[in-house]
């Protein structure tokens, strides 16, 4: 029988199982620093703990670190991983330092189910939802390789493949893990979840409490534009999101940042201004502008900078505070899941020949 990973445990999962052969509650914070703050890849290096309770750990657990199956490296240090989760499945993950951060970026699917016109991660649709421990070893991975840069992690972002809140209980575990002082230790504000719009997980996400960023990725500026480019728009209209933003916003008191990609001739008109004016009133918020990133199966193109500038401005003379995101990695297939889309696909080359 195969045995679960540790760190699909919580804290409160853990402390049972330690109260369950006899140990006393404070093993649980020693193993939880062990793995989550020290990074131990195996419970034979987890020192203060006894011979015993290390056994015992070993004959019920696994704690295996994920395998880099690629890694490439960007001009601007951008690092993106493929790891490998056995058999078929990699999962993407992203390292992106900045001057004033360290961030990684999670995947929490193999594969998405949303199939949004412009992504590369839902073209080989949904396989899988990750657990806990897998977004996890990703996160532990990543602090490994900043520490290596001298970079140490400061802020965690769910906007790799897949849609966070579609893995909702594995997500929110790993959340209390990451903000927990006996794990990572990393405050809420520094993690962000980004959805594309599942509107009853919105309400539920609402619902836990916590001070989590949350990002809308918005991408249209009207029911019509939405529709072609997001096909979750279909189930949850943008006027039904944007009235569950303005919910989200009363109930937590907290902003939403609003994902907006800028497409050539696509969502980067006057109409869209006039739209977004409309949608966006009484709401206080930040819209990241993200230039399109080519995906060759997708015949969209990014526009020129001068338009991604005036869009940029147009929208703050309507009330709109708007920041335009640098490109990272853009050397490295930088948009989101290329590096496994273009690996699965050049698998499936490989196997078809
Ligand atoms: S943008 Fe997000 S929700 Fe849409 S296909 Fe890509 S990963 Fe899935």
């Amino acid at each position: 029988m195969s045995s679960t990973d540790i760190r699909n445990l919580s804290i409160q999962e853990l402390a049972q199982y330690l109260q369950s052969i006899g140990e006393k509650p404070f093993r649980t914070r020693q193993i939880f620093e062990w793995i989550y703050q020290k990074g131990v890849e195996s419970f034979d290096n987890m020192r203060n703990l006894s011979k015993d309770l290390r056994h015992s750990l070993e004959k019920e657990f696994t704690l295996r670190s994920h395998q880099v199956y690629k890694k490439e490296i960007s001009k601007d240090g951008t690092t993106k991983f493929l790891f490998n989760l056995g058999g078929r499945q990699k999962i993407e993950t992203v390292l992106i330092p900045t001057s004033t951060r360290t961030t990684v970026c999670v995947s929490t699917q193999a594969g998405c189910k949303f199939g949004c016109k412009f992504c590369a991660s839902g073209l080989g649709g949904w396989v899988r939802d990750l657990s806990c421990a897998e977004i996890m070893g990703q996160i532990l991975k990543i602090k490994q390789e900043a520490q290596r840069y001298k970079k140490p992690l400061s802020h965690i972002v769910f906007m790799g493949t897949g849609e966070p809140l579609d893995n909702f209980s594995n997500l929110m575990k790993a959340i209390r893990i990451i903000n927990d002082q006996k794990g990572m230790n990393i405050g809420a504000r520094r993690i962000t979840v980004s959805t594309c719009g599942v509107i009853p997980k919105i309400r539920q996400f609402a619902r836990e409490g916590l001070q989590i960023e949350l990002a809308i990725s918005l991408h249209g500026y009207d029911n019509g534009s939405r529709n072609v480019l997001m096909p979750v728009n279909k189930k949850y209209p943008f006027d039904e999101l944007m009235a569950t933003c303005r919910e989200y916003i009363q109930q937590t008191k907290r902003q939403i940042t609003f994902e907006y990609i800028l497409i050539k001739d696509v969502t980067c008109s006057e109409k869209a201004i006039k739209c977004l004016k409309q949608a966006f009133k009484g709401i206080i918020c930040k819209m990241n502008l993200i230039s399109y990133n080519s995906v060759s199966e997708f015949d969209y193109k990014a526009p020129f900078y001068k338009e991604v500038l005036e869009f940029k401005n147009n929208l703050e003379e309507n009330g709109i505070h708007a920041t335009i995101r640098r490109p990272r990695g853009k050397d490295i297939n930088g948009a989101c899941g290329q590096l496994r889309h273009l690996q699965l696909r050049h698998c499936t080359t490989i196997n078809s020949r």
